[in-house]
């Protein structure tokens, strides 16, 4: 039997029930778009194009004592956002307890674009262990301040921006990648983290204008309260799963619904993306400052 179609049977055998979620309608990216397609199939097909079968079998054969850990497997992803929204949870427990002005005074979700870089998993390392040093020095400039949430790798389609399909957009990736993007003609990784911040009493002023400071530039950086018509705890649970996100589709906007335009993410870069998250320690992508509980 050919490997892929071994592949197929094994996944087929693993995720029983999987695909029923998907609409059976599927074409290959750039084609003609569709609103729906078969996840895992669009999955299998970017890695297996570039010969990354190591990180297709990998999500294919995940289950017990071998997970793969990757945010593009959905059983992997709903353990990730679990945990993750678990101890959110407890943390804003402890607190604030049942005081809700106090938890809306004291939280903000905040964005931060970091760099723009090639698909290099050592560029990404860097520039990831660059942040977190950066986010350590500011909160030792604000004793006490929490900064929880998630790396994301953002694939970013050149072509388009270059083309000035939103033009906000094009403006942040000029300034990360020194006002150049239109000498790049490959995809990039937009290296962001998405984090909720916990005040812990100090103004959010101050500790606004640090970030900016340390991350300058227009849109790098932003800071919002948590939406008053949501409670609380469900802000906290739908941020916990935002930061997790599997998009098959490109994000041509600088807001966070642009990735409703179908146009799917190419193979090289998609397939890049699921090795960089079933690395074995994809802790690498958590940022929990100390008084997480
Ligand atoms: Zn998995």
């Amino acid at each position: 039997m050919p490997a892929i179609d071994r592949l197929k049977k094994s996944f087929d055998a693993a995720h029983h029930g999987y695909r029923s979620n998907y609409s059976s309608e599927w074409t290959r990216p750039n084609n003609e778009p569709r609103t729906k397609i078969r996840h895992w199939k669009r999955i299998r097909d970017a890695a297996l194009a570039h010969g990354n079968e190591v990180g297709w079998n990998a999500v294919a054969n995940c289950q017990v004592g071998a997970y793969c850990h990757s945010s593009y497997c959905r059983d992997c992803r709903s353990r990730g956002v679990a945990s993750h929204t678990r101890r959110m949870l407890a943390l804003h427990r402890e607190l604030h307890g049942d005081d809700d002005q106090l938890a809306r005074r004291n939280l903000r979700f905040t964005t931060v674009l970091c760099d723009l870089v090639p698909l290099n998993e050592d560029m990404i390392q860097e520039s990831i262990t660059r942040a977190n040093k950066t986010l350590k020095s500011i909160r030792r400039s604000f004793p006490g301040l929490g900064t929880h949430g998630r790396f994301e790798l953002e694939a970013i389609d050149v072509v388009a921006i270059r083309s000035g399909v939103c033009p906000r957009k094009k403006q942040v990736m000029d300034y990360l990648n020194q006002n150049d993007v239109a000498s790049l003609i490959d995809d990039r990784v937009l290296v962001h983290f998405h984090i909720i911040l916990f005040l812990n009493g100090h103004d959010v002023k101050q500790v606004q204008d640090k970030f900016v400071s340390r991350w300058p530039g227009i849109h790098r950086v932003k800071i919002d309260t948590f939406h008053s018509n949501k409670s609380v705890e469900d802000s906290i649970c739908k941020l916990c799963s935002y930061m997790l996100k599997n998009r098959l589709t490109y994000n041509h906007s600088i807001k966070t619904d642009g990735f409703n335009n179908n146009r799917y993410i190419r193979d090289e870069t998609l397939s890049f993306l699921l090795s960089m998250s079933n690395r074995c320690d994809d802790n690498f992508l958590l940022i929990y400052s100390k008084n997480a509980s």
